[in-house]
């Protein structure tokens, strides 16, 4: 849904971020600096009963019900109860006024109020307490001479359709809709369906065509998605329209569809650098770049999706060099190859590592409430280096779960197959990142059966189911 553009008369207007609570509905204004959006600390203290103070030059504190966060003026990074939180920018001045990135709300204050709250930045919506408010997405697709309406609501929401004359009601159970604009994208004049809007805060108005004769509905529950599909059939003597579009051959989520375009595969070492060496003379860098290769092309050609390695072929490439990669071409994986070695020639299996944080460094500032972000949130440049992949370590544990799961059966694991690791080409990474040790070189057996075409294969299988899981799980929960 973030990729809906503004419409021209509301890129004129001044954006605001609408804080949507049982009991009611209040806007606060937005500033919008670069990419950033920022909303005036004082608004948000009148709104939620915090406290504001200023405590001295380079520090300031937020504090609600004796929970406090410190904010430095300088530094994009917040603290509550010695726990580092990392923003997209820092505190910004206007005027007397001070400004917080709008996800301070998510990430900081979320961690310390005491009613859920949930910010849905590309709708600009901020949902206080146990409200319900699902995402609304509406297609169309003409079927020959009838048609079909799919009206996503997620998390689910029950709805009732009924007509009345030339319109179709869609009243949700819910406390309000978020819906994109335009509702639905422009259909024809022949449409059976012609334009869809908001009637109502939680009810949608579907006009229909002059051939429309009847309706039905049924509904299919899609993971979190409550999927209300809706059959429109044309009047029986009406001639079919001149040239009817097939239906897309696979139905998507709308708007909601993947965010994932863009996956770097990072083949460890290369050149001079060779990695470890099993007995039999199999180099690491080597067995990395030819599975490297292989997923790439297997991932372009069955999900359709980019797939960029760090090195193409047998160079040298530094640690930060190859997540600066990923971070540049905005990627939404990261994923890392290597192969091990170990002074136990027995020692057998691949093992899949995320990033862990050394203890007297910054510890991952992890809120509670991982903000759901429908995507789109990019604001590398903001973030410290090596803080990065803290954003990002709910996303990499469940892509290393996914994997494993795709792995199990297919390629020998370690017993513990999933592990954190403060590895710095993790570290870096700005998007859901893994390391994976595809097994030991040092094991005669395994060094050759890591270098041959079936392990290649298997383990590319695996990765790709993986990945579609992983971006099923982001379509449907929204998480980011
Ligand atoms: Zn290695």
């Amino acid at each position: 849904m973030s990729s809906q553009p503004l419409q021209p008369s509301q890129a004129s207007q001044a954006p605001t971020l609408a804080l949507l609570a049982k009991d009611g509905r209040r806007t606060l204004p937005l500033s919008v600096m670069g990419d950033q959006e920022f909303v005036p600390l004082d608004d948000l203290a009148a709104a939620f009963q915090l406290t504001v103070r200023e405590e001295s030059l380079d520090a300031m504190t937020v504090s609600y019900k004796g929970r406090t966060i410190v904010l430095q003026p300088a530094q994009a990074l917040a603290s509550v109860s010695g726990r580092l939180i990392s923003l997209p920018a820092p505190l910004s001045r206007s005027g007397r006024r001070w400004l917080v990135p709008v996800e301070f709300i998510s990430r900081a204050l979320a961690t310390i109020y005491d009613v859920k709250l949930e910010l849905r930045k590309p709708s600009r919506l901020l949902l206080i307490g146990d409200i319900r408010v699902p995402r609304i997405v509406v297609r169309y697709d003409a079927l020959g001479a009838s048609g079909r309406l799919t009206i996503d609501a997620m998390p689910r929401a029950t709805s009732t359709v009924t007509q009345d004359t030339d319109r179709l009601i869609v009243k949700f159970d819910a406390d309000a809709l978020d819906v994109p604009s335009p509702l639905m994208p422009l259909q024809g004049a022949q449409s059976l369906a012609q334009t869809a809007r908001l009637l109502d805060p939680t009810t949608l108005a579907i006009t229909l065509g002059p051939r429309f004769a009847g309706f039905k509905a049924s509904t299919q529950p899609i993971e979190s998605t409550l999927r209300l599909v809706i059959d429109v059939a044309a009047q029986p003597d009406a001639a079919p329209p001149p040239s009817p579009q097939p239906p897309p051959a696979l139905p998507t989520l709308g708007q909601a569809v993947s965010l994932m375009r863009t996956i770097v595969i990072d083949p460890g070492h290369g050149g001079e650098d060779e990695g470890a060496i099993g007995g039999g003379g199999a180099k690491e860098k080597d067995v990395t770049l030819a599975v490297a290769r292989r997923a790439k092309a297997a991932i372009e050609a069955r999900l359709g999706l980019r797939v960029l390695l760090t090195r193409e072929d047998d160079r040298r490439v530094a640690l930060d060099e190859r997540t600066a990669l990923a971070n540049n071409n905005k990627a939404d994986l990261f994923v890392s190859l290597h192969a091990a070695a170990s002074l136990r020639p027995a020692a057998a299996g691949a093992t899949i590592f995320y990033a862990a944080f050394e203890k007297d460094a910054a510890p991952p500032p992890v809120p509670d409430r991982v903000p759901t972000f429908g995507g789109g949130v990019r604001d590398i440049e903001l973030v410290p280096w090596e803080l990065a992949q803290t954003r990002h370590l709910d996303q990499s544990t469940t892509f290393a779960a996914l994997l494993e799961a795709q792995l199990h059966d297919r390629i020998p694991l370690v017993r513990q197959p999933i592990a954190s690791a403060p590895l710095r080409v993790l570290e870096s990474a700005n998007m859901p990142a893994v390391l994976v040790e595809l097994g030991y070189l040092t094991n005669d057996a395994q060094a050759a059966r890591l270098a041959g075409d079936a392990f290649a294969t298997a383990f590319v299988q695996a990765l790709s189911e993986a990945i579609v899981k992983l971006r099923d799980a982001q379509t449907a929960g929204g998480t980011r």
